[in-house]
């Protein structure tokens, strides 16, 4: 197994490794560490807690180690999806660029412009920044990107929900030709590759295996629930909820609970609060001052229950989390295995439980179609499991409460994945390619569909809500044909 001082990487970012306490390099670092000092374009099929960002940024800082910055003029520019991922590539920058005099500055958006373009004015080396406000930088004519030397987009494919990627093509094109592109994403769909095709060249492929299938550290639970009535279904998820975290007792240190709605994750925080749970929000449309400081005290121990989206949560690196939570299962399938990835980090133990209503069976089975197994099922602590008279006699669903054995009957045999929208690109799987693409997009928004362009594809995936004139009969799943009477029989909401 290769060790770090084989590497070739400059001695300065050796030792800030070494006192980082990294005593090898990951599976990630080990194949794309070599391709980039040799100069070569990278494509790295990875996703966080991989390692992935020390796999660019340490031959970055080696190569630019030599030469220095020039006013307005970057020498290399690293793009991720969200401000939170922005700035935790800059914080890994600090550790690994310790040694050396290389500068950087982070463009994000929710900060004023002037004190970054101070920094750029007075000349950076590296330059880490969401596509936005890169973009509103260059057009105020504060930057100039025709001294890109290295240039990195990060999480990809969440730039693509996100509908960055006209975006990122024109800044790709802002840059010199000759510049060595480093290009990371978790999943490859058609648009990414074509975004790829275009613009490296002939580029190392690396990649590792995905989190999911590799970490065994994360026990996975399925909770269901049948809610008495469909617009109590929020009310009595959060009953769950507050039941389940009671029952795992002194093994919940901390725990993220993800909510597929921005809406929902505030309900879902106030709530909490009001149970005198230590719990805080954070998405997309709270100020970003707010956010880092919740994420600080997330991280520090300080705040038990971070309650959050998943634009917001993606990547994050909080090391130590002993529980996720899906309040919500996740409309894209590749977000359940990001959010899960969320606990069991470095070796540690973690636990995840999915809290899944029967309006939830078409995403749920997608997820089990992409991780290739049923998720276990656990008890519902709030609905007791059903008596073998009850089995028997074929009560109507309504009136019984969930069987969990009829589930696993349907998961057990991979669901046929659900037909792609016409509009949305079906995100490719990597190492289970013979798989059919999964993408069970719930006709709820979720975040990612938020700050996309007027024609994304994120955004023709929203459209719906869960309001009152939301008419689901249609949207029936996990019966087969049958539909039972009871569930088509109006009812008023009060
Ligand atoms: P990333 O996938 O880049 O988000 O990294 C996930 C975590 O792994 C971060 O906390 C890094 O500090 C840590 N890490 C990166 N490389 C190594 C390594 N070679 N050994 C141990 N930890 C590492």
């Amino acid at each position: 197994m290769t060790t770090f001082n084989e590497l070739a990487l400059d001695p300065r970012v050796l030792k800030a490794v070494a006192e980082a306490g990294y005593e090898r390099p990951t599976p990630i670092q080990e194949q794309a560490i070599p391709h980039a000092l040799e100069g070569r374009d990278v494509l790295g099929i990875a996703q966080t807690g991989t390692g992935k960002t020390a796999s660019f940024t340490l031959p970055m800082i080696t190569r630019l180690s030599r030469g220095r910055a020039r006013a307005r003029m970057p020498r290399s520019l690293v793009l991720a999806p969200t401000r939170e991922l922005a700035a935790q590539v800059a914080e890994n920058f600090d550790i690994y660029a310790k040694y050396t005099r290389l500068t950087k500055a982070l463009l994000i958006g929710g900060v004023a412009f002037g004190e970054q373009d101070k920094l750029i004015d007075r000349g950076v080396d590296v330059l880490i920044a969401t596509p936005g406000r890169l973009l509103d930088h260059f057009e105020r004519g504060k930057l100039l990107l025709t001294g890109v030397e290295v240039m990195v987009v990060d999480e990809a494919d969440r730039m693509l929900d996100m509908g960055f990627i006209p975006d990122i093509e024109r800044i790709f094109k802002l840059t010199p030709f000759t510049r060595q592109t480093f290009f990371y994403s978790a999943t490859m769909p058609p648009e990414i590759e074509r975004l790829t095709n275009t613009f490296l060249q002939a580029p190392a492929r690396v990649e590792v295996a995905r989190q999911a299938t590799a970490s065994e550290t994360i026990e996975q639970v399925l909770v269901e629930l049948k809610p008495s009535r469909r617009d109590r279904a929020a009310s009595e998820k959060r009953k769950l909820l507050r039941t389940l975290i009671e029952a795992e007792g002194e093994r919940l240190t901390n725990a993220i609970i993800f909510c597929n709605r921005k809406v929902d994750v505030d309900i879902l925080a106030k709530a909490l609060k009001k149970e005198r749970l230590d719990a805080a929000p954070i998405h997309g449309d709270l100020d970003q001052s707010l956010r880092t400081r919740t994420l600080d005290s997330f991280r520090a121990g300080e705040l038990k229950f971070l309650i959050a989206s998943d634009v917001a949560a993606r990547g994050l690196d909080v090391p130590a989390v002993s529980h996720v939570f899906n309040f919500d299962v996740p409309g894209h399938p590749e977000d359940y295995v990001h959010r899960i990835g969320r606990t069991g980090r470095a070796g540690r133990d973690g636990k995840a439980i999915t809290l899944a209503t029967p309006a939830e069976d078409k995403q749920l089975a997608a997820i089990e179609t992409l991780i290739q197994k049923p998720l276990p099922r656990g008890a519902n602590p709030l609905q007791a499991p059903p008596g073998p008279a009850e089995d028997a006699a074929e009560a109507p669903e309504a009136a019984s409460p969930p069987k969990p054995a009829r589930s696993r009957k349907r998961s057990a045999k991979p669901a046929p994945a659900p037909q792609p929208e016409a509009s949305t690109p079906a995100p490719a799987v990597p190492d289970a390619a013979q798989q059919p693409a999964a993408t069970a997009a719930p006709p709820q928004p979720t975040e990612a569909a938020a700050p996309a362009k007027a024609d994304t594809p994120a955004r023709k995936r929203g459209g719906g809500g869960r309001g009152k004139g939301d008419d689901r009969r249609g949207a029936v799943v996990g019966m087969g044909d049958h539909v039972p009477d009871f569930l088509l029989r109006e009812f008023r909401v009060s």
